[in-house]
C-alpha cells in the first residue's frame, strides 16, 4: 500500500481545512481500504470523517427524515420510522452485502462506493476508469455483471449499490456540504468518455445527509436477482413505489439496479402507467418502454428480458 497521511476532523471547519484533492474522506473504509490495498485509491491524505456528528437519524418538518452521511447502514435498515414509511430502503439495504459489512457501511459511503467490475480491480487489465486512456477490457472480456444502459464505449461499469436503487425511487436528496442538494437520481455520473468521474461531487466535497421526502402512502417493493441467495451484487434489481386511487395508479416510480453505471429510473415508463388501472398489457408495455434502450453485451444478453419480469413481478405485487 502506498504510505499516506492520515488526520481525524474533530468538526466540520477542521474538514474543510484539511481536504485536499489528492485526500480521502474515510467512514466506514469498507470499499476504500480495500481499494488502497489493491493500489487502485492511492490517496495522499485519509481525512477520518467518522466522529463527526453525522450519525443521526431526524424527522423532518412536513414528514420527511434525514439520514446522517454517516448512519450506518445496519442502523438505518433497523430504524423503525425507515421500516415503517419508507419499507423499500430497508428492503434494499439489507439485500446488499453481509451483516458485517452493514454494521460498518455509511450511508455516505454506500453512495461513494464504486463499481465491482473485476477489470477495474485487476491492475494488469485496461481500465478507462482506474487509468485514463488506457481502455476497457470489459468490451470484449467477460461482461456479465455489466450495465445494458446508458453506457459508452469508454465503460460499461455498473453501480454496486442495492440502497442507491431505493433511493432514487424515493426521490431522495443529497446534501453536500457548502452547497445546493442534489436529487439522488442526478448524483451519479453516466460514463461517456469520463468514468473516472462518478459523482458530480467537487474535489473535497462531503456528503453531510440523505433527505427523504414524506412519505407517499401504497405499495413499495424492493426486488434482486443475483447469483446467490446473499452476498452478491445484483444481476438486476428493481424498487417500486405505486400509490393506487380509486383504483388507478395515481402514482408510479420505478428505478433499476445492476443495469448502468447509476441507479436507473424509468420515468417514460412512469409516464406510461400513471393514471391507468396498472393491467397486465400496460404492465408488460411499460416494462418493454423501461428497457427500450437497452444495448445487451455479449454475456448479458439475458438482462433486458429478466429486468422486464422484474418489472412486471414488481408491479403486479401492488396490484394485487
Ligand atoms: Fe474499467 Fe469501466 Fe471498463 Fe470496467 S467497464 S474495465 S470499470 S472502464
Amino acid at each position: 500500500m502506498k504510505p499516506f497521511s492520515y488526520v481525524t476532523a474533530t468538526d466540520m471547519s477542521s474538514v474543510i481545512d484539511v481536504a485536499t484533492t489528492e485526500s480521502k474522506y474515510l467512514a466506514g473504509g469498507t470499499n476504500l481500504v480495500d481499494l488502497m490495498r489493491a493500489g487502485i485509491e492511492t490517496p495522499e491524505c485519509l481525512v477520518d470523517i467518522s466522529r463527526l456528528p453525522l450519525a443521526g437519524i431526524e424527522d423532518l418538518p412536513g414528514g420527511g427524515l434525514r439520514i446522517g452521511a454517516l448512519a450506518r447502514n445496519t442502523r438505518v435498515a433497523a430504524d423503525a420510522r425507515i421500516g415503517d414509511r419508507y419499507p423499500v430502503l430497508a428492503q434494499a439495504i439489507l439485500n446488499g452485502a453481509s451483516p458485517q459489512l452493514r454494521n460498518r457501511a455509511t450511508v455516505g459511503g454506500n453512495l461513494l462506493q464504486r463499481t465491482r467490475c473485476g477489470y477495474f480491480y485487476d491492475r494488469h487489465s485496461a481500465c478507462n476508469k482506474r487509468d485514463r486512456g488506457a481502455g476497457c477490457d470489459a468490451l470484449d472480456g467477460f461482461n456479465r455483471m455489466h450495465a445494458i444502459l446508458g453506457a459508452s464505449q469508454s465503460c460499461i461499469a455498473v453501480h454496486p449499490s442495492d440502497m442507491c436503487v431505493a433511493l432514487a425511487a424515493l426521490d431522495a436528496q443529497v446534501n453536500i456540504a457548502g452547497r445546493d442538494p442534489v436529487p439522488l437520481a442526478d448524483f451519479h455520473r453516466l460514463p461517456a468518455d469520463t468514468p473516472h468521474v462518478e459523482t458530480v461531487l467537487g474535489p473535497g466535497e462531503l456528503i453531510t445527509s440523505v433527505d427523504l421526502p414524506a412519505a407517499l402512502p401504497g405499495y413499495s417493493v424492493y426486488l434482486k436477482v443475483r447469483d446467490r441467495a446473499s452476498y452478491a451484487f445484483a444481476l438486476v434489481s428493481v424498487a417500486v413505489l405505486v400509490r393506487m386511487e380509486g383504483g388507478q395508479a395515481a402514482s408510479v416510480r420505478i428505478a433499476l439496479g445492476g443495469v448502468a453505471h447509476k441507479p436507473w429510473r424509468a420515468y417514460e415508463a412512469e409516464r406510461l402507467l400513471t393514471g391507468t388501472p396498472l393491467d397486465d398489457n400496460l404492465i408488460h408495455q411499460a416494462a418493454e418502454q423501461a428497457l427500450a434502450d437497452a444495448r445487451p453485451l455479449q454475456h448479458n444478453a439475458f438482462k433486458p428480458e429478466l429486468a422486464r419480469r422484474l418489472i412486471y413481478r414488481a408491479l403486479k405485487g401492488a396490484v394485487s
